[in-house]
């Protein structure tokens, strides 16, 4: 094999990560906690894993240096419908804050326009960028229906996630079939009893709610 010394693979990594994030002072912590855990870290197996381990963490974190009204901004147009925009399952990974363990599942997003809709991708893509941080699912959710309506200004917003958390299913309670849901509803999805039943049903969370 013909493999990159440490240093053009910290090169690359940083090329790869942009600037003022250098990976240095992660490969050595990594190192550190599987000492720690009792590996040895001379093995074939563990010889990369703290490089892995550090990259694989500054992927799932990369949404720190991204800006998700950004994203949204440079994706709108003009409208005359006003009827309810669903989109529906979009896949979201994130890590819990807690034990920076993953959750995983599904997010809704509807909203009523006002004269502007989102383009497709870069909602999904705002969801990436405030998933690929350390997150609560509540958060999550939360800060998801605040963008889209500071962006938009719809009539309203209402966002559902279902997600699995590691943290439950792996250790601790064992729960392992558990989901959690969570909901953010803003404007007449909050205030309207009929359109918030509307997206449930669409959506075909309300029955279990
Ligand atoms: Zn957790």
């Amino acid at each position: 094999m013909n493999a990159l010394n440490a240093t053009e693979l910290l090169e690359e990594l940083e090329a790869e990560i942009g600037e003022g994030k250098p990976l240095e002072p992660l490969q050595p912590l990594v190192h550190d906690v599987l000492t720690l855990l009792g590996e040895d870290t001379g093995r074939d197996g563990l010889r990369d894993t703290p490089y892995r381990v550090a990259k694989a963490l500054r992927e799932l974190t990369c949404g720190y240096n991204q800006d998700p009204e950004e994203v949204l901004q440079s994706a709108l147009f003009d409208v005359t419908y006003d009827e309810m925009v669903i989109v529906k399952d979009i896949e979201v990974f994130s890590l819990c804050e807690h034990h920076m363990l993953p959750f995983f599942g599904a997010l809704h997003i509807a909203y009523i326009p006002n004269k502007k809709v989102i383009g497709l991708s870069k909602t999904a893509r705002m969801v990436d960028i405030f998933a690929r941080r350390l997150q609560i699912q509540e958060r999550l959710t939360q800060q998801i229906a605040e963008t889209i309506q500071r962006a938009i200004n719809p009539a309203g917003v209402g966002v559902i996630c279902e997600a699995q958390h590691l943290c439950m299913m792996m250790r601790g309670v064992e729960k392992q079939h558990s989901s959690t849901i969570t909901s953010a509803m803003l404007g007449v999805f909050r205030d309207n009893p009929k359109t918030r039943e509307e997206f449930l049903s669409l959506v075909g969370t309300g029955n279990r709610r």
